[in-house]
């Protein structure tokens, strides 16, 4: 276990005691997850952390203005939430570890004590990783292919499981039904997806998706029967089909798509765990989720929950005020 999460868990494991929700907070302050200073708003000078018995153990207090204090989670995701930090690093901690998500395990062990709460919190755990996505889409390293690996492309209904969703999709869900345009990269080590909805899986929908995303003269391996299969060809990608994509074996990059419907099944679980294809606006949030996992969590030097927090502090720099 890393160093990160060994400190982490050791926070989670202690008792709600007073000692221990302060070092919370000092734990959190060196992760800069919370502010390690805080100004005044009304006269710009920094205040001051002092021991209190509430809450979380600390506030900032201004000298100028005798008394004013403010709570410590001032400028960052946390603030006016009514969980205590401990539920919020548990809740960051599973997150990250993609376990036990389920409302009714996180509220018997006490997380959070309603599903509208659990909701609000994973909702805006997404958003940390929907900005972090975002901004490297902004900044064009999207891209996927070249030539030590090769590029999948699929499309899928992420909307049929009905067993655990049964009389809860709406009508408008159901007549805009949306396909998820994948494409994946496969390599000897690593596998990043992107994944988008689309209304409709013709040429004219995915080939301009394929071309921002694919560098051109990349090995793509899609079915047979594609629409836009000639459309690649003619846009200098080196396409190949295949009938029976579970034992295709790239000649050039000596990768094999064995696993590769299995990578798609355990998109698709993610999403159906989390209930994520109600909306097309959730399933679109569960979307990016997954490629933040796979493009920025898995290749972080501290894993993902080390992405997490890294991508938490730069939510709250520039999201919370
Ligand atoms: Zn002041």
């Amino acid at each position: 276990m890393g160093k990160l999460r060994r400190g982490l868990t050791e926070l989670l494991r202690a008792r709600n005691t007073l000692v221990n929700r302060r070092k919370i907070v000092l734990w959190m302050q060196k992760k800069g997850i919370l502010k390690r200073q805080m100004k005044c708003k009304s006269c710009d000078t920094p205040m001051t952390a002092v021991q209190v018995s509430r809450q979380d153990g600390f506030h900032w207090i201004c000298r100028q203005h005798r008394g004013r204090s403010v709570s410590v989670c001032q400028g960052s995701m946390f603030y006016k939430s009514r969980r205590s930090l401990q539920n919020h690093l548990e809740f960051i901690y599973r997150f990250s570890q993609g376990l036990r998500m389920r409302q009714v395990d996180l509220i018997e062990d006490g997380v959070a004590a309603s599903s509208r709460t659990l909701t609000k919190m994973a909702s805006s755990l997404r958003k940390v990783c929907r900005r972090a996505i975002h901004k490297l889409r902004a900044q064009g390293k999207m891209k996927v292919g070249g030539r030590h690996c090769f590029v999948m492309l699929d499309e899928s209904k992420f909307s049929h499981k009905r067993k655990y969703n049964r009389g809860r999709m709406g009508p408008a869900w159901r007549r805009n039904k949306k396909w998820v345009f994948g494409i994946l990269e496969v390599s000897h080590t690593t596998r990043r997806p992107i994944l988008k909805i689309v209304r409709r899986r013709s040429t004219d929908q995915l080939l301009p998706i394929i071309k921002r995303h694919v560098k051109r003269g990349s090995s793509i391996v899609t079915d047979d029967w594609r629409a836009y299969k000639r459309a690649l060809s003619e846009e200098g990608y080196d396409h190949h089909t295949v009938c029976h994509k579970r034992h295709f074996v790239d000649p050039g990059s000596r990768c094999h798509t064995q696993n590769l419907e299995r990578a798609w099944q355990t998109f698709k679980c993610d999403v159906w765990r989390h209930r994520g294809n109600q909306t097309t606006g959730l399933l679109k949030e569960h979307l990016r989720v997954i490629e933040w996992e796979y493009w920025l969590g898995r290749c972080h030097r501290y894993g993902i929950l080390g992405r997490l927090i890294h991508d938490i502090r730069k939510f709250n720099k520039h999201e919370c005020k």
